[in-house]
């Protein structure tokens, strides 16, 4: 079983260098949630039902998630040689090695600092939450075409100045491998 895993993990990541698969924005979604730490049941079982994905990096995690739930075989050679496979898939597919360019539908970075919109003029201006006024510490998250930044305290601001698209480009181009960032935080709007 681990094996045929192993295999099939090893497939996806040829034919996605090779140009053949590329995963869409729904598996690109996974890919962001998984590739950030080991692989764990509750993870894998996460992003699954998280996508509802179907094809075949569901298959692979599928059968990663299979893997997971029996320990003595994970622990295995055979078992931590296949995870080792998916764990490789899903670095190169998180850090976009074939350059597919695809968005996950779901992104999202806690940054410590304060978060700041750069202008088209040159000039910036913070992101402040609109029910306590805080404007440092809190989670940026874009949501298919919605964006939206929670304050430490929870509190939720929609601001018509952040934008889904021009959130994820800031992250992609700042920290395409980080879920935090312990600064600041600057996203470039084409506002005057
Ligand atoms: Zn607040």
């Amino acid at each position: 079983m681990a094996d045929d895993f192993a295999h099939a993990a090893n497939e996806l990541l040829a034919d996605y260098r090779a140009g053949t698969w590329r995963p869409d924005a729904q598996e690109q979604t996974a890919v962001e949630h998984l590739a950030v730490g080991p692989l764990e049941l509750l993870r894998v079982r996460r992003a699954l039902l998280m996508t509802g994905m179907s094809g075949r990096l569901a298959d692979v995690l599928a059968a990663a998630d299979a893997l997971l739930d029996t320990p003595q075989l994970a622990a295995g050679d055979a078992g931590a040689a296949a995870l080792k496979e998916l764990t490789e898939l899903l670095a190169a597919l998180a850090a976009d090695e074939a350059g597919a360019g695809v968005e996950p539908t779901v992104r999202a970075i806690e940054v410590a600092g304060t978060v700041w919109f750069f202008m088209t003029s040159g000039s910036r201006l913070p992101l402040v939450c609109r029910t306590c006024g805080a404007r440092t510490g809190g989670v940026l998250t874009a949501r298919h075409e919605d964006a939206t930044y929670e304050c430490a305290e929870g509190h939720l601001t929609r601001d018509p100045r952040l934008t889904a698209a021009e959130l994820r480009q800031a992250i992609r181009t700042t920290a395409p491998r980080l879920a935090r960032i312990d600064g600041d935080f600057y996203i470039s709007v084409d506002l005057r």
